[in-house]
């Protein structure tokens, strides 16, 4: 059975997968699966409510190597490895010895998102709501973004032949825009920062008709795409949860759906029930949720951020109360690091794993780094940390400080004198 939208658009049946609805997170009003994201009677986020079927560990592990092995628990429907999509996730899932010793921790992985198709965690989500643009047959693919979302939006609106229009902060890193205008021409560099840049965007989205912004109209099908991060650190954890994961905050959305993930996964029994410890990463720059959290608040001051975690620098975050209703509930924290503590975290994880993450992983390596050493994670139980995006990205961050230990004449006695060997 087919249905209708207020503006004629019909949806067809199993568009949506196993979702029956939206439903308010604060009054748990009931409305009907379409563009919407503002309860209408307390203007309360909309998230997506499901109906699950039996779901086996079995059926996932025979999916393909992406995040549509966990279709069934996405608004999504079960022909969607049909349509051209960025094909995301599935990333590896590294055991971190070298960063464990230097941390002092017993047993760490790192969840590395970096090698997503546009290099961050962002293709994740996109994918999800370019499920939902195609279904409400949206004309225009769009977002404001901090960067790795509008990179993550141009790439799959172009494989998937949508028109995109991106909007990012005029200030941004140019590798960043670089990143997105290879696969647009629609580009908007808008003077402000991520804040003003979002306000515009829902602006755009009230007035003009068709348009999808992933992360405004389309953000409660957006925001489910996270949960595969959780799903897929249970299953290569051999259907378990660990003990302690540490998350970076922007908007705090992928925090909250990392938890929902795993709440899922033991209300259908695909885990074992067990208590697991959430914590926020921020930039002190831009730190709204830790210090709200430090100061055991209940509500979350915006701040004007200053910080080169660029991608993080979000001064009024959507779902900051509920990060901190995870952190307070499951035992976790909030923290936050300077620029340089950021910088330190780059290098943390590039010399002993091998992996370049930008600032924001820096930013979630230095919280773990300063969460153990402040006795707020137990360095003796099982800690995920996630590296949601790419150094390559971010060089600037981080070029003043690493380069050439020595440039010498191509000559053995040059190489010598050097004091290399
Ligand atoms: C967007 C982003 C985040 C944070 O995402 P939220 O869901 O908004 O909290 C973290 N890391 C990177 C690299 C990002 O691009
Ligand atoms: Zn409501």
């Amino acid at each position: 059975m087919s249905t209708e939208l207020a503006n004629g658009t019909v949806i067809r049946a199993g568009a949506f997968g196993n979702a029956t609805a939206l439903s308010c997170r604060e009054c748990g009003t009931k409305v009907d699966l379409g563009p919407y994201y503002a309860c209408p009677e307390c203007f309360g986020p909309l998230e997506i409510a499901y109906y699950f079927p039996r779901i086996t560990r079995a059926e996932i592990e025979s999916g393909p190597r992406n995040i549509w092995r966990y279709k069934s628990l996405l608004p999504v429907p079960s022909d969607i490895e049909d349509s051209p999509n960025m094909e995301p996730g599935f990333t590896r899932l590294l055991q971190a010895n070298n960063l464990g010793n230097a941390l002092g921790i017993d047993k760490l992985w790192v969840k590395d998102d970096s090698t997503n198709p546009t290099n961050s965690f962002k293709d994740r989500v996109v994918a999800c709501a370019l499920s939902a643009a195609r279904e409400f047959h949206s004309k225009v693919f769009a977002c404001p973004s901090t960067g790795n979302l509008a990179n993550a939006v141009a790439a799959a609106g172009a494989r998937a032949g949508l028109k995109t229009v991106v909007f990012i902060p005029s200030n941004l890193e140019k590798p960043k825009q670089v990143n997105s205008a290879v696969y647009t021409d629609s580009l908007v560099a808008v003077e402000g920062n991520y804040d003003d840049v979002n306000k515009l965007a829902s602006e755009i989205a009230g007035e003009e008709d068709g348009w999808a912004f992933v992360n405004v109209n389309v953000r409660p099908y957006y925001a489910e795409g996270s949960k595969t991060l959780g799903y897929e650190i249970a299953e290569q954890l051999g259907w378990r949860l660990p003990d302690q994961i540490v998350i970076p905050v922007a908007s705090g959305s992928q925090l909250t759906k990392v938890d929902k993930a795993f709440q899922e996964l033991i209300a259908l029994g695909l885990v074992e029930d067990k208590p697991y410890k959430v914590y926020g990463a921020q930039a002190t720059g831009c730190s709204p949720v830790s210090v709200a959290f430090k100061e055991g608040h209940e509500i979350v001051r915006p701040v004007k951020p200053d910080t080169i975690a660029k991608s993080l620098a979000i001064g009024n975050p959507a779902d900051a109360v509920y990060v901190l209703d995870i952190c307070r509930r499951t035992g976790g924290a909030v923290e936050d690091v300077t620029d340089d503590e950021i910088r330190e975290g780059i290098l943390l994880l590039a010399r002993n794993e091998g992996i370049f993450t930008e600032t924001a992983g820096g930013t979630t390596v230095a919280c773990l780094k300063k969460l153990v050493e402040t006795g707020q994670l137990d360095p003796t139980k099982e800690t995920v940390v996630i590296n949601t995006g790419m150094g390559l990205k971010t060089l600037d961050a981080i070029a003043d400080q690493v380069g050439a230990a020595a440039t010498i004449p191509a000559t053995y006695d040059a190489f010598s004198a050097a004091g290399l060997s």
